[in-house]
């Protein structure tokens, strides 16, 4: 029988790694996720996929549903003997109504579990360069609302003390009172020099944080919108020693990938660990071949080969797992050579314990022929090629002139992906894209299909364009494209050393 259980999980600040490994597994076993609007929504990937979402974010005062009506929701999912995690952003229980919540179940015998989280006062300075305290500036760190209403006659904040009494403040919510928050904290007698910084959207690629004095900041800060925090204090003056997090490489710079889904993760953790933002623009699928009997024939007959080809991980995996669906393991690959093309698919195929015989130096099929020439004698032996239904006919042709004998058969299907639900264009055109990458010529003429042959002309200038290999950018040339970036090693490593590259030399 199943319990209900509601988990009240603070989800960080808004980079998704500083969940807690609590909160991520009440994600990963809820039945419904309620979750707010700083939650950052790359944290539901790791849900169920069945799981329930509900989202019930307040945006600056518009609430999507009231708290009341949030209470009410909890309790009736509960009821339903589900777990119930609840997301907020930061920690439940710092500004974000988390009591109310925890009371209200208390209220209806309902179990809970509070899983702390680290909250945006903590988090946000940290990722501008500004400990909140150090024993040479402050002993005392407060956490303060900046939401109170200015026009209240009796302040449930005694300005007087906080404003000389604490070291380091932190206001929430309080970028439309800032103007009165500074006004009060110097009425009553902080310094007008006191450095404030304020960070909006902290610890993510989007963070941006303004600094001046209480004097000053609310002129400088006169852009910034919510959501932001605002931090005083003499330790704001050590941002500029410790600002680690926006001095990284590819901070500021927005990057599409538009690889399949399957394959996005590794190149955006790639760009991320380098401070970039990533925008998944999956262009291609992988799909199952239309008929998977030529696959199955050659597997049947797997002895008969001399050699397995693999020019990608998807032909690799294709492979592999239907080699284990007929019932088959790896012992039936004794004795045949194994050749691979990059360090990813002789990554995937070690992952079978196999060793690769043949690494070309290039990752194109014209150096796969040029290596295997090395290491065997191509006449009269057999090669499987396990590969897209639309790889290239070189290397199988290549192989053929030598005397090879190659069955080159169709493992796996690229298909176009459904567009991701953005208005991708016109976030290009507005600016807030720096750099679309391509993977393989398919994502190319997919990302054309995608986005309209008609608009390609009108988005150079715009955006810069990169490309992992030679035959990748032959194609995307070939549509119209200019690419600037292009990658020495034609790897996913290469391709992020190449970006790099291009934007150290201030590009
Ligand atoms: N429970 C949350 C706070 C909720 S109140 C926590 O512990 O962090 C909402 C306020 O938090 C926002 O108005 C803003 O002042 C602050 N905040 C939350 N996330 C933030 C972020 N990533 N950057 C800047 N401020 C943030």
């Amino acid at each position: 029988m199943k319990r209900s259980l509601v988990y009240l999980v603070g989800a960080g600040p808004g980079d998704p790694r500083l969940i807690t490994v609590k909160g991520l597994d009440c994600i990963k076993k809820a039945d419904v996720i309620i979750y707010d609007y700083l939650v950052n929504v790359d944290l539901l990937k790791a849900a169920r996929p069945d799981a329930e979402f509900v989202y019930v974010g307040k945006q600056g005062g518009a609430h999507t549903l009231e708290q009341d009506e949030i209470n009410k929701l909890l309790v009736r999912k509960a009821l339903e003997d589900k777990i119930v995690t609840r997301l907020k952003g930061g920690d439940p229980y710092v500004f974000g109504r988390g009591g109310e919540e925890a009371l209200v179940l208390s209220e209806n015998r309902i179990p809970f579990e509070v899983v702390p989280g680290i909250t945006a006062a903590i988090a946000t300075p940290n990722y501008a360069g500004i400990p909140v305290t150090h024993r040479d500036f402050t002993s005392t760190f407060g956490l303060i609302t900046g939401h109170e209403d200015p026009t209240k006659d009796e302040s449930s904040i005694d300005w007087a003390k906080i404003s000389t009494g604490i070291g380091t403040l932190a206001f929430y919510m309080g970028i439309k009172n800032l103007p009165y928050i500074t006004g009060q904290l110097m009425k009553h007698g902080r310094s007008k020099d006191t450095p404030v910084a304020v960070i909006r959207w902290g610890t993510t690629p989007q963070q941006k944080t303004v600094v001046g004095t209480l004097e000053t900041i609310v002129q400088k800060a006169k852009d910034i919108r919510p959501p932001a925090i605002t931090i005083v204090g003499e330790v704001v003056k050590l941002r500029e020693q410790l600002n680690w997090f926006e001095h990284k490489p590819l901070f500021g710079k927005t990057i599409v990938v538009t690889r399949s889904r399957e394959q996005a993760s590794e190149f955006a953790d790639q760009l991320y660990e380098y401070g970039a933002r990533v925008i998944e623009f999956p262009t291609i699928e992988i799909a199952k071949p239309d008929s998977i009997q030529p696959l199955d024939e050659a597997i049947n007959n797997i002895q008969s080969y001399n050699w397995l080809v693999f020019t990608s991980i998807n032909g690799v995996d294709a492979f592999f797992q239907r080699l284990f669906e007929l019932g088959k393991d790896i012992r039936d690959l004794k004795g045949i050579k194994v050749c691979a093309i990059g360090p990813a698919t002789e990554g995937g195929i070690e992952k079978y314990h196999i060793n690769v015989d043949c690494r070309p130096p290039k990752f194109v099929a014209e150096s796969v022929v040029e290596e295997l020439k090395k290491v065997t004698a191509i006449r009269d032996q057999k090669f499987l090629l396990p590969r897209a239904d639309i790889a290239r006919s070189f290397l199988p042709e290549e192989l053929e002139k030598l005397g090879g004998i190659v069955t080159d058969l169709v493992a796996y299907k690229t298909i176009m992906a459904q567009p991701a639900n953005i208005n991708l264009l016109d976030k290009i055109k507005s600016g807030e894209i720096h750099i679309i990458t391509f993977t393989s010529s398919s994502t190319v003429r997919n990302f054309v299909q995608i986005i309209g042959e008609k608009n390609i002309a009108a988005l150079d200038g715009c955006v810069q364009f990169a490309s992992i290999g030679p035959i990748t950018t032959q194609t995307a040339e070939e549509m119209g494209f200019r690419v600037g970036i292009r990658a020495h090693e034609y790897t996913i490593p290469g391709l992020v050393s190449a970006i790099l590259e291009n934007t150290l030399s201030g590009n």
